[in-house]
């Protein structure tokens, strides 16, 4: 059985650190981050995810819990559980979730329709790797992970397997700086891209492109009703959109903010953390056919 003892003992580096504490490594323990892809990648930043006490990780297919990557990480902390990702079943239950570029599942859709933060890894043409974030899931002023990413290669050279270490490592970290709120997430604001063969790191800056269709939303004010037209308002916009749509409300605090994402939610939508607008609030939403 594991102890107090022995798990102060065990994450004692990351516990002294800045910005982490005691209470950060409890929510690193209660994280839940999923990783779509099943190569180098997605091994490496499952085993510093694990090893840095991350409480939950899912994989994308069960193989990944039965790598000896995936039996060292256990080793190294004996609490975390690796369980098969399943997508779209799981995103409701994820906190984060990581797109390392060797799956065939849309994570950038995903993302946005249940309103996650979204770290992806991508070769680029000339055989580097581009590391991008994106945070549209929860603000619709950010950029989505399609919004500028240029065509992937179909030939990358063969030594951009190089770069896939590092993509696990980056992706591993700025995945703890998320889920911790510390630092600086540069990957939410820029793109990063890694030449292996200069050793070189390059930071580009990101914009929503206005055109995207994959990160669009819908848009509806409804700071002058109250409960219950607030939720009759919002159902007959939805009414109007086609499914997986995303739709931004801007809405009152107090009775208004407390009884619509619960609403919401009773009707199968997934619903973001709200944010201010002004003097009011802003959250998404998404229309989405709840699973039968
Ligand atoms: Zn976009």
């Amino acid at each position: 059985m594991t102890t107090d003892s022995d798990w102060a003992e065990r994450f004692s580096r990351q516990i002294m650190l800045a910005g982490i504490g005691g209470n950060g490594q409890r929510r690193l323990g209660a994280a839940r981050v999923g990783i779509a892809g099943s190569g180098p990648s997605a091994r490496i930043a499952l085993l510093y995810l694990a090893a840095a006490g991350v409480g939950l990780l899912r994989g994308e297919t069960a193989p990944v819990a039965a790598t000896p990557d995936a039996g060292h990480a256990l080793a190294i902390q004996p609490a975390c559980r690796i369980e098969p990702l399943r997508l779209p079943e799981d995103a409701a239950h994820l906190d984060l979730l990581i797109d390392t570029g060797e799956s065939a599942i849309d994570c950038n859709r995903i993302a946005l329709q249940w309103h996650l933060p979204l770290l992806v890894a991508r070769f680029a043409a000339d055989g580097g790797i581009r590391l991008v974030g994106s945070q549209a899931g929860l603000d619709p002023n950010l950029p989505c992970a399609a919004c500028d990413a240029p065509p992937c290669p179909t030939h990358p050279p063969h030594w951009s397997t190089l770069a896939l270490p590092a993509a696990g490592c980056a992706l591993a970290s700025e995945a703890i700086k998320t889920l911790l709120a510390i630092g600086d997430p540069i990957l939410f604001s820029a793109a990063l891209l890694f030449d292996p063969m200069r050793a070189a790191y390059q930071r580009i800056h990101r914009e929503r492109n206005q055109t995207c269709p994959h990160c669009a939303t819908e848009f509806i004010d409804i700071t002058a009703a109250t409960c219950p037209m607030t939720f009759v308002l919002v159902k007959l916009k939805m009414e109007t959109m086609a499914p997986g749509q995303r739709l931004h409300v801007r809405l009152n605090g107090g009775e208004p903010l407390t009884n619509l994402p619960l609403t919401l939610r009773d009707e199968g939508w997934p619903v973001s953390p709200p944010w201010h607008e002004g003097e009011a609030f802003g959250l998404l939403t998404t229309k989405l056919v709840p699973s039968k």
